[in-house]
C-alpha cells in the first residue's frame, strides 16, 4: 500500500511538532500538509524545520481546502473551533480525522458525530495506551466498590494549558460514571470553594492543578471507610500521544465511517 499522506493541524503547537517529528521518522506515512490558524507567525515556514525534524519541503499553511485535495487523513491537535471545521472537511473529502483537541463543548461533539456519518473519525481526550487501560480499570473498580467509596479525580498539567478539567480527567470521570451506571453530567463536581457543605453521596469530584512543564498526571482516588485506592498515570513525554494518534490514523484508514474511540484502536474496550 502507498504511504498514508497526513495533514497535521496545529502544526506549530507542542503536539503538532511532536506528530510531525514522528511522521518524519516513521515508514509508511508522509506529511501532506501542515496547518495553522490564519494569524500564526509560523505560516510559510518549513514544517519539518519548525518541528525540529529537518526540512520536509512542506510550508505551514492556513488553507485546509487545498490540503485536503491530496491527503488520506488529518491528525489534529488544534483548537475546538478548528477541529469542528476540519471534521466537516474530512466528511466532505471522505478522509480519516484523528481529533486529539480537548475542551470540546456538547455542541462541538454533536457536529463531530454528524461528520462521522461520512468519515472515519477517532476522537479521544487522551491518545495514550496507559490512560486508555487506566480508564477500563477505573470503570471496573467503580462498579466493584459501590457508592460508599467516594471518587475524586486529580490532574496536573503544565502552566500553558488553557482548559480545565483536562480532557483526560473527563474521560476518566466518564469511565467511573459508566462503572456506577450514573450520568457524569449529573454527578460531577467541577470545583469547590467556600462553605460547600458535606460531600454529596455518589458525587464524582474533580481537582485541577496547573504549573511548570508537567506533561500530564492523573489520579483517580476511591476513598472509602477506612481505606483508599488510588490509580495513577503519569505521562513523561508528549510522544506517547503522538504515537497513539499516528496508530489511530493508520487503524482508521479504509475503515467505514463512524465515530471511534482510542479504546477501539487499542482493542481495550
Ligand atoms: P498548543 O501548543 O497551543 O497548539 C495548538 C496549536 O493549534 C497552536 O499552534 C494554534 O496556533 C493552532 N491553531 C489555532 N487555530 C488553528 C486553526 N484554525 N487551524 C490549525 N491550527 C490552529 O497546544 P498543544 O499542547 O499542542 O495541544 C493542542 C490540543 O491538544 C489541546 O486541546 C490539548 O489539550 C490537546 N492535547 C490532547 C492530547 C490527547 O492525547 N488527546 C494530548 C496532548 C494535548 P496559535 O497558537 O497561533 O493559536
Amino acid at each position: 500500500m502507498s504511504d498514508m499522506r497526513l495533514i497535521v493541524a496545529g502544526a506549530a503547537g507542542r503536539m503538532g511538532c511532536a506528530v510531525i517529528e514522528l511522521i518524519a521518522k516513521t515508514p509508511g506515512v508522509s506529511l501532506a500538509a501542515a496547518l495553522e490558524g490564519p494569524k500564526s507567525p509560523a505560516l510559510g515556514q518549513d514544517a519539518g524545520i519548525y518541528a525540529g525534524a529537518g526540512g520536509l519541503g512542506i510550508a505551514i499553511s492556513s488553507d485546509p481546502l487545498t490540503a485536503a485535495l491530496d491527503a488520506d487523513g488529518i491528525i489534529d491537535f488544534s483548537t475546538p473551533h478548528a477541529s469542528i471545521e476540519l471534521a466537516a472537511l474530512a466528511a466532505q473529502a471522505r478522509i480519516v480525522h484523528v481529533i486529539g483537541t480537548t475542551g470540546l463543548s456538547a455542541g462541538d461533539r454533536e457536529k463531530i458525530a454528524a461528520a462521522a456519518n461520512h468519515a472515519a473519525i477517532v476522537q479521544s481526550g487522551n491518545m495514550s495506551l496507559g490512560i486508555n487501560l487506566l480508564a477500563s480499570l477505573v470503570e471496573k473498580v467503580a462498579q466493584a466498590l459501590g457508592p460508599e467509596f467516594d471518587i475524586e479525580i486529580v490532574e496536573m498539567h503544565h502552566r500553558m494549558k488553557v482548559d480545565a478539567p483536562s480532557g483526560t480527567a473527563l474521560l476518566l470521570g466518564e469511565a467511573a460514571a459508566r462503572g456506577r451506571a450514573v450520568s457524569l453530567a449529573e454527578q460531577s463536581v467541577r470545583s469547590r470553594d467556600g462553605h460547600t457543605g458535606a460531600r454529596a453521596e455518589g458525587a464524582i469530584g474533580f481537582a485541577t492543578l496547573r504549573g511548570g512543564t508537567v506533561v500530564g498526571d492523573h489520579s483517580v482516588i476511591f476513598a472509602g471507610p477506612g481505606e483508599r485506592l488510588e490509580l495513577t498515570h503519569k505521562a513523561e513525554d508528549r510522544t506517547i500521544f503522538a504515537r497513539g494518534a499516528l496508530r489511530a490514523a493508520l487503524w482508521a484508514r479504509g475503515r467505514k465511517p463512524g465515530l471511534y474511540a482510542m479504546a477501539d484502536v487499542l482493542g481495550v474496550k
